[in-house]
């Protein structure tokens, strides 16, 4: 059960509350994050809600039949918006699009990949400072002199920052440089940085596992939200399979199957979960149709030279093209 408290509630009152539902045989977490405070109760018997939902200080009270709680649709009447200022928000009435390269290479890339997305009225940018790398001779990542000299062009031009935080102690040096931080696919079950973002008020976009479950991505976001941060995106990036013709393989169930779990809004990444480069526009707009809220996709001046993904990699004209054959697509779908 998610109960959710008033904002002015008295310490008697939250006490009288946690004896009756935990009288109910219910286990109690409370939770405050950036929107309200709720109080979880993880339990099996069968109650009238009207037992409780009259006590002093309830706003009200949900019974969510879901092992995770507070990420799940079944609570919550309207989908979630992620406002990340400056009149860049994220939700169902819109497309998202981020687009980038794969690495933060340097200042002529940053330029460059700045004035594309302008022209083309993209007003988030993916790039990774902090790259995790199935060899550690390859490219790691600039760190974070390369993600403020990131951040001094981007917020010159109003765009948005994405980019993976790999570690806990990261989460503060890149504070003031980002604008969400992005959970990679080897780290969505690193449950000491879930933890940690928890604690942060800003978003945060959890990816799929590699070979993590619908519901374990689920579950990764409920740590965020209950460590108290409500500003979550859920990612499909592909995940592992015995085919090999593909990177990945990209879970288009998942993108409806998330929507109807979950108030949270689900991001697609076709570049990963196909990683073929001339494979990424049908699967980002086969994303679309399926109900996605938003695309992330690596975009690069020279795809042949980029430092990493290259082969998943779109160049400029393919990314203008995609930017507006995605927009087309999510025009037919609202459509329907
Ligand atoms: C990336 O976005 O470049 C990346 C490394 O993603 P993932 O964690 O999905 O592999
Ligand atoms: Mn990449």
């Amino acid at each position: 059960m998610i109960i959710q408290l008033e904002q002015k509630i008295k310490d008697n009152d939250k006490k009288a509350i946690v004896e009756k539902v935990n009288g109910l045989k219910y286990k109690t977490t409370e939770v405050t994050t950036q929107k309200g405070s709720y109080l979880i109760g993880i339990g099996k018997t069968d109650f009238d809600i009207r037992e409780v939902g009259f006590m002093p200080g309830i706003s009200d009270i949900h019974i969510v039949s879901d092992d995770y709680k507070l990420v799940s649709r079944k609570w919550k009447v309207k989908p979630t918006t992620i406002d990340l200022g400056d009149g860049v928000t994220i939700n169902d009435k819109q497309l998202a699009i981020m687009a980038g390269p794969c690495s933060i290479e340097g200042e002529e890339q940053i330029q460059q990949t700045v004035e594309h997305l302008k022209a083309n009225g993209v007003s988030i940018m993916r790039g990774g400072v902090y790259k995790p790398r199935s060899s550690p001779y390859s490219f790691r990542g600039l760190g974070i002199e390369g993600l403020k000299l990131w951040n001094k062009y981007a917020r010159e031009a109003g765009i948005k920052i994405v980019t993976e935080v790999m570690q806990v102690s990261q989460i503060e040096e890149m504070y003031d440089y980002v604008d969400i931080y992005q959970v990679g696919a080897r780290n969505t079950q690193n449950f000491n940085l879930l933890d940690e973002l928890g604690k942060i008020d800003k978003a945060v976009m959890i990816k799929r596992g590699i070979s993590g479950t619908i519901d374990e991505l689920l579950y990764s976001a409920e740590y965020v939200f209950s460590g108290g941060n409500e500003k979550l995106l859920l990612c499909e990036r592909g995940i592992r399979t015995y085919e090999k013709a593909s990177r990945n393989t990209m879970d288009l169930n998942a993108i409806p199957i998330l929507k109807e779990k979950t108030h949270l809004p689900v991001i697609a990444d076709p570049s990963h979960g196909i990683g073929i480069r001339r494979h990424v526009e049908p699967i980002a707009l086969a994303s679309i149709m399926a109900g996605a809220d938003g695309v992330i996709f690596e975009n690069h001046s020279v795809p042949e030279e980029a430092f990493s993904d290259g082969q998943q990699t779109l160049d400029f004209d393919e990314s203008a093209r995609l930017i507006r054959r995605m927009r087309q697509t999510f025009e037919l779908r609202e459509s329907f």
